[in-house]
């Protein structure tokens, strides 16, 4: 099967080598065959499959090993476009600053085109969703996950930001070609750098529960022009379907909260208080915290330094976990201070 498409493969290169019909001493056959390894060898895109080229410089083919095959733009073309470049920076939720009076009423957007592709970014049902609860507001929707479960891009981008942040924990916003950004949170790791070009489907990073998330899930946010909207417009996280090829995009979809970071982190608890798995999660979660603590009962002699050294951590971080402890304290004999 294998040397059957290695065979198909080599059949379509050498093609147009054939019409030309070049004098083929034993120097020149040499070269082709190194040129053909080298097209194959350098094409070759996250082990999927092999590409080939097309009279159009920006579309490739990719060739699976199961004899399907389909067209892809060439991710570096596609990155020349200025959306790439424009309102482009590595750190800011919203680079943008657009006025929510100077967008238009509704905008449509090809979410995939004949070329593009799609990926359900963690197919579960969703835990919390999007919008207004308990008077306050979240961002995007919040899909439940095991820590180092895989998180995948939705659609072919570019990595805009990868880093840690308070509210976000470690997050990964993607920018795609018609502009929309995804984010996603609480990961656990994440698998790219900025500026790096994804495919949809390529695993991005593993979830968790990073910032100050109550326990493991994916928060996950779709996001034009700064301005989040409910990502359930776009995706039925049930089914893991898009709801839309060609996607209608409403202003009245937005207030003038959507552009706001998720950075309260006692919204995401608050707003999941409801879910079940959330209290379940937040129980484990306290009882794991529980069973590393340690303690340690003051003897004579003993110095805050000397416990430090002792337990492997520092001062400054035993006199946060006791109230009211500070480095100038003094230690009462038999009393118990916690060390880890
Ligand atoms: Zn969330």
């Amino acid at each position: 099967m294998k040397r059957l498409y290695g065979l198909a493969l080599t059949t379509l290169l050498t093609l147009p080598a054939t019409a030309q019909e070049a004098p083929d001493s034993a120097a020149v056959a040499k070269a082709r065959h190194d040129y053909e390894r080298e097209a194959v060898v350098s094409c070759r895109l996250n082990q999927q499959g092999d590409t080939l080229l097309t009279s159009d410089p920006s579309i490739r083919i990719v060739m699976y090993p199961d004899y399907t095959w389909r067209y892809i733009k060439d991710p570096a073309v596609v990155q020349e476009d200025e959306l790439f470049s424009r309102n482009w920076d590595n750190v800011s939720v919203d680079p943008y600053h657009t006025s929510l009076e100077s967008l238009p009423y509704s905008w449509s957007i090809w979410v995939v085109d004949s070329l593009g592709s799609y990926h359900c970014p963690n197919h579960v049902d969703v835990y919390s969703p999007y919008g207004v609860r308990h008077g306050r507001r979240h961002q995007g929707v919040d899909l439940p996950l095991k820590t180092g479960d895989p998180v995948y891009a939705a659609f072919d981008g570019k990595v805009r930001i990868s880093k840690y942040t308070g509210g976000y924990g470690n997050l990964v916003v993607l920018r795609h070609a018609n502009g929309l950004e995804t984010f996603y949170g609480h990961l656990s790791r994440s698998n790219v750098n900025v500026g790096d070009w994804v495919h949809a489907g390529q695993v991005i990073g593993q979830g968790g529960s990073t910032g100050r998330s109550s326990g493991p899930h994916l928060h996950f946010e779709t996001r034009w022009q700064g301005y989040s909207f409910d990502p359930q417009r776009l995706i039925d996280f049930k089914t893991g379907n898009l709801r839309h090829r060609l996607f209608l995009l409403r202003k009245r979809y937005f207030n003038d909260n959507s552009k706001f970071a998720q950075t309260d982190d006692d919204e995401e608890a608050i707003a999941l208080s409801d879910a079940e798995d959330y209290k379940k999660a937040e129980q484990e979660r306290k009882k794991a915290e529980a069973a590393q603590q340690q303690w340690h009962k003051i003897k004579k002699g003993d110095t805050l330094s000397g416990l430090a050294k002792k337990y492997h951590t520092t001062v400054s971080a035993i006199c946060k976990l006791n109230k009211g402890l500070t480095p100038k304290s003094t230690l009462q004999l038999g009393k118990n201070i916690r060390v880890r």
